[in-house]
């Protein structure tokens, strides 16, 4: 595992206590998209959508705000599409890899440097969140950043190392202070003494309400291709409502297809687990392949499969949550990106707009390349980038 999440027992548990406990603390919930079909699975509901007792169980455990990472993971769409298109005009830094799973980062950094140019700059669903509110909610708020307790509910152990990288900080506070994992939030209920299962159901607060499917499927390997695709297909072909593309769903380890939107012929490719993502990386650099985009995702079946997952995390599970994804998509009413209302309104009021010089200061990051070691051999110049820990 390039990022030690394997072997990370560390819980944050006992931090979010004494955020909610103090205070001068106001405490902030982020929900991830994979763990709302999955929590359920630790209360013996199965695979199915507890998105709104997840809210309810946060507000009885003593969150001051409950947000979606739907919303950010709308804003991701939204700047990754615009800087994809504008590598497609330049013909430069392509094809695009994705960069929300830290995973992939890590193991790019490390293992491939010769690509960081090719991935996206964009930070992840959830260090977007922790820069907008630590950034500039605050300030709405009247809180110091460092008075702001931003706590994040994710499928992922890796997100508590992303969390931890030193760029993702504002003025001295990270951006996330803590991430629970799925497993560790249904802890926290219990030690709550909430009974889950007779949770009202409650809605997410304003004003960053809203999110679309096109959010939720980034919880699914082949989701986040497909809400770029949804982007640029609703940008390029002025297509209203739903735009469905089925090549990006299923389980495989890699999928590859050719799309064609507007004058553009794209070749696309995802893959979820290191092992599928060497293999076509080999492809490309050998020329073997030529590709516009690819998505990774360290685990098997994306963000549905993640370490912080409840266990059985077999393949029978990653599928049962990846479709339940997919019926949450189903029933929303919104289903691409620039269809999200209020993310329009915070684009506007924070930046003046999106995919701008200031969306890029707050919402884009760098990567920079790691020492690798092989046995105990450094074959990365040493000195470069900072110590693995
Ligand atoms: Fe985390 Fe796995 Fe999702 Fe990557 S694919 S963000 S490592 S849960």
């Amino acid at each position: 595992c390039p990022c030690g999440a394997l072997t990370s027992n560390s819980s944050s548990i006992q931090e979010v206590w004494a955020a909610i406990r103090d205070p001068k603390k106001t405490v902030i919930c982020q929900i991830a998209p994979a763990p709302r079909a999955a929590l359920g699975e630790e209360f013996g509901l199965g695979s199915v959508d507890v998105t709104k007792k997840i809210v309810a169980a946060l507000r009885k455990v003593g969150f001051d705000k409950v947000f979606d990472t739907v919303f950010t993971a709308d804003m991701t769409t939204i700047e990754e599409s615009n800087e994809f298109l504008g590598r497609l005009v330049k013909g430069e830094n392509l094809p695009l890899f994705t960069s929300c799973c830290p995973g992939w980062v890590k193991y790019a950094e490390q293992f491939h440097p010769d690509l960081l140019n090719n991935l996206s700059s964009c930070r992840s669903p959830q260090q977007m969140f922790g820069s907008l509110l630590k950034k500039k909610y605050a300030k709405d708020l009247g809180v110091a950043p460092e008075d702001l307790f931003v706590v994040s509910i994710m499928p992922c152990t890796a997100k508590k190392y992303e969390a931890k990288r030193p760029e993702f900080m504002t003025e001295g506070s990270y951006d996330i202070d803590a991430v629970l994992t799925t497993v560790e939030a249904a802890r926290l209920f219990r030690e709550a003494g909430i009974i889950f299962s007779n949770l009202e159901d409650s809605e997410f607060d304003q004003p960053m309400q809203q999110g679309t499917g096109s959010g939720v499927i980034f919880g699914a390997t082949g989701g986040v291709m497909e809400s770029v695709v949804r982007y640029v297909a609703g940008k390029l072909l002025n297509a209203e409502g739903r735009v469905d593309v089925e090549f990006t769903r299923g389980m495989e380890d890699t999928k590859i297809a050719s799309l064609e939107v507007g004058d553009n012929k794209l070749t696309l490719a995802i893959v979820n687990g290191l092992a599928a993502a060497e293999a076509l990386i080999q492809k490309i650099k050998s020329g073997e392949l030529t590709v516009h985009a690819v998505e990774v995702m360290a685990c098997p079946g994306g963000c549905v499969g993640g370490g912080g997952q409840p266990f059985q995390n077999d393949g029978e599970h990653r599928l049962a949550r990846s479709k339940e994804i997919y019926n949450i998509d189903a029933k929303l009413e919104l289903h691409k990106a620039q269809d999200n209302e209020d993310l329009d309104k915070i684009f506007e009021k924070y930046w003046n707009g999106c995919c701008n010089h200031e969306t890029h200061h707050d919402l884009h990051t760098h990567y920079q390349p790691r020492k690798r070691i092989a046995g105990n051999e450094i074959v990365i110049k040493e000195g470069e980038g900072p110590e693995i820990t």
